[in-house]
């Protein structure tokens, strides 16, 4: 079993090209722009042993400060490539992309996003505060704040009283709380999760979608969110990107404004949220192949 260093985002994938750095000349300023990712007919190629595996094909996509986007396509479309272009850890093929005016490599490097993983990556030889506190270590931030910070954000998602205790001592759900807490004791603009939520139990997942929703609002986080599950992409979104099965194109872009921005999960039970539903099961029906 690897430990991946959660939040080690210096260092990039060895699976980057050195093709266009496209936003290279995006000014970096300082000001927050409402527009906090913007991606034009972003394509990336992994070349591999065999045959290349084109994993995004001219993805266009933009998302504004405090939208929650969720991007939801078959295992295999792109998603977890399309996250981690714009976290900086793959190179695009071609195509351009900005993050607050930046290149991704400027907005990782300033530490503007936390990235939650498919699996918590908990140390287990650490407590749940010090796992929260290691990329506040590495950063240099002082101890007092490093505790501070952690125990802020343990208290966020419900986790005041865990901090003593080992990973193992946890539940999933506990665990992938912890890890969400880790990425925003970073103090991120953009918070950036890979079906955090994909291997727990239905009940535990909804808690966890409810806690998610209510975290969001009180934050005004921009999130983007990877998921396979429609109800889960309908409860948590203000935008839904369907995209296709591989090579990931955006087949459907749907706003969920007709649904409350303050949700419960009774919202689940009503028409407006069968409707988005059912538009993205169809944009989903639509892309499917069975070729692969
Ligand atoms: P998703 O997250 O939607 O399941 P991924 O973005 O992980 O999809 O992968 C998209 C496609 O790219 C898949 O076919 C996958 O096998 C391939 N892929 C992902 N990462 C690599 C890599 N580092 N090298 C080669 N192929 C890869
Ligand atoms: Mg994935």
């Amino acid at each position: 079993m690897t430990f991946p260093n959660p939040l080690d985002v210096r260092e990039a994938s060895a699976s980057r090209q050195g093709s266009d750095r496209a936003a290279s000349s995006a000014k970096s300023s300082s000001a927050k722009s409402p527009v906090v990712v913007e991606a034009r007919k972003l394509s990336l190629i992994y070349p591999t042993a065999d045959r290349p595996v084109t994993a995004l094909s001219e993805v266009d996509l933009t998302i504004a400060r405090g939208d929650f986007v969720s991007l939801i396509g078959p295992s295999g479309c792109g998603k977890t490539t399309l996250l981690r272009v714009i976290a900086d850890l793959e190179r695009p093929t071609s195509g351009h992309i900005v993050i607050e005016g930046m290149t991704p490599e400027q907005a990782r490097l300033k530490r503007l996003y936390g990235y939650v993983f498919q699996a918590p990556a908990l140390y287990p030889w650490r407590t749940v505060e010090r796992n929260v506190m290691l990329p506040l270590e590495i950063m240099g931030v002082g101890r007092a704040e490093r505790q501070a910070r952690a125990r802020e954000q343990l208290e966020r998602v419900g986790l005041s009283g865990f901090e003593r205790k080992f990973p193992w001592q946890l539940s999933g759900g506990m665990q992938q709380r912890v890890s969400i807490a880790r990425a925003l004791a970073l103090q991120p603009d953009l918070l950036l999760m890979d079906e955090p939520f994909g291997a727990l139990d239905e009940i535990t997942r909804d808690h966890l979608n409810l806690h998610l929703t209510q975290l969001w609002r009180a934050t005004g986080k921009t999130c983007v969110f990877v998921t396979h599950s429609i109800a889960e992409a309908v409860f948590l979104s203000t935008r839904i990107v369907v995209m296709s099965p591989r090579p990931g194109r955006i087949l459907d872009v749907i706003d969920c404004n007709s649904l409350p921005r303050e949700r419960t999960l009774d919202i689940r039970e009503s028409p407006e949220f069968a409707a988005i539903a059912h538009r993205v099961r169809e944009g989903l029906k639509e892309g499917h192949s069975y070729d692969d």
